[in-house]
């Protein structure tokens, strides 16, 4: 094995004496600055992407309720002036080192007790069981889920291919290669539950639900290694998959230049969430937005200058 450090921006790749031709070499998995000092781990110990189920969605006849309606009606306030899921959320720094720099976003959810059939949905998505989904959707209060996401996770997958296009591509996501990633994850808990010792969460009466992970029996409830535990079972990207087309100089560690052409291939282009040399810390799709119109206005520049 033989490890290529990228003069242009501190990265190395690493590849096996047996690939002969750069672009073959491409294949190999890449180390970013991120990721020094890390050994790379089998692959095969990592979970494929499950089979997706469709999940029917139940809408109660009552919903929504009638004062609701006219609430938002004569004021424009109340659940209904909201945008749904995701009204709001907070970036965190669980290193205590960089709070400009967060390291942790936490996603709101909020349900209101006369409609969990969402809340239902979603934790299903979320890997739970229906022992679990059923200790909190049938709870007689509202809901406001915190699903936290790492922004800077150290831990990273792959996808391998081969030139039978028929094929499915593999893909290893990897989760929790790292420990530390889970370790952050420990924190957020932590923090969450200081969180909602605020007075201003006080003032609403919250309280965190108890949900038991069976697979996790054996281990104290709320313990370290309790939510080291439950969490590898329940992890997720939250669909924000990014960094397998990286875009860069060097043929070497990239597959697109900063023009978005893959190298060697003059016109073709890759413009979406795959060429960011790492995941961005945020949700991603303004980015994938922002990347696609700097697409576009380099294609116009480039026949401009051609034409
Ligand atoms: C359920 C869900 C919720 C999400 N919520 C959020 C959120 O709240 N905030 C946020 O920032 N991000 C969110 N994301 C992530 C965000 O939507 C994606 O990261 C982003 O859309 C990725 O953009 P993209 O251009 O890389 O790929 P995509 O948006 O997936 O675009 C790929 C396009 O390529 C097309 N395509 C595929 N194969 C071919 C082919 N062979 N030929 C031609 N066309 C093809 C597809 O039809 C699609 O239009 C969410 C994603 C999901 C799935």
């Amino acid at each position: 094995t033989t490890v290529i450090k990228d003069e242009d921006n501190d990265d190395e790749t690493i590849y096996d004496e047996e690939y002969s031709d750069p672009y073959e070499k491409v294949k190999k998995y890449k180390r970013s600055p991120r990721h020094k000092n890390k050994k790379h781990k089998n692959h095969h110990s990592t979970t494929e992407l499950p089979e997706t189920k469709t999940v029917p969605v139940e809408q109660p006849k009552d919903f929504p309720p009638s004062d609701e309606i006219y609430k938002y009606i004569m004021e424009r306030a109340g659940p209904l002036a909201g945008i749904g899921t995701g009204d709001y959320v907070t970036f965190i720094d669980t290193t205590g080192k960089s709070p400009n720099n967060p390291n942790v976003i936490i996603m709101y959810c909020f349900y209101p007790k006369e409609d969990k059939s969402g809340l239902r949905t979603i934790l299903h998505a979320y890997n739970w069981n229906s022992q679990m989904i059923n200790a909190v959707s049938e709870k007689q209060s509202d809901i406001l889920l915190m699903i936290p996401m790492l922004l800077k996770p150290i831990s990273y997958g792959n996808i391998t291919f081969t030139n039978n296009v028929q094929a499915r591509p593999k893909i290893f996501l990897n989760y929790f290669d790292d420990s530390e990633d889970l370790n952050t994850y420990v924190k957020t808990v932590r923090f969450i539950e200081k969180f909602i010792d605020t007075k201003s969460f006080k003032k609403h009466n919250a309280k965190l639900v108890k949900v038991p992970d069976s697979t996790c029996d054996g281990l104290s409830y709320n313990s370290d290694d309790y939510w080291k535990c439950s969490l590898q079972r329940r992890a997720s990207s939250c669909y924000h998959l990014s960094s397998t087309a990286r875009m860069g100089d060097n043929i070497l560690t990239s597959v697109v230049n900063y023009k978005l052409q893959v190298h060697g291939l003059e016109n073709v282009r890759i413009a979406d969430a795959s060429v960011m040399p790492y995941t961005v810390n945020a949700n991603i799709h303004a980015t994938c937005v922002m990347i696609g119109e700097k697409c576009a206005d380099r294609i116009k520049q480039y026949w401009k200058e051609k034409v």
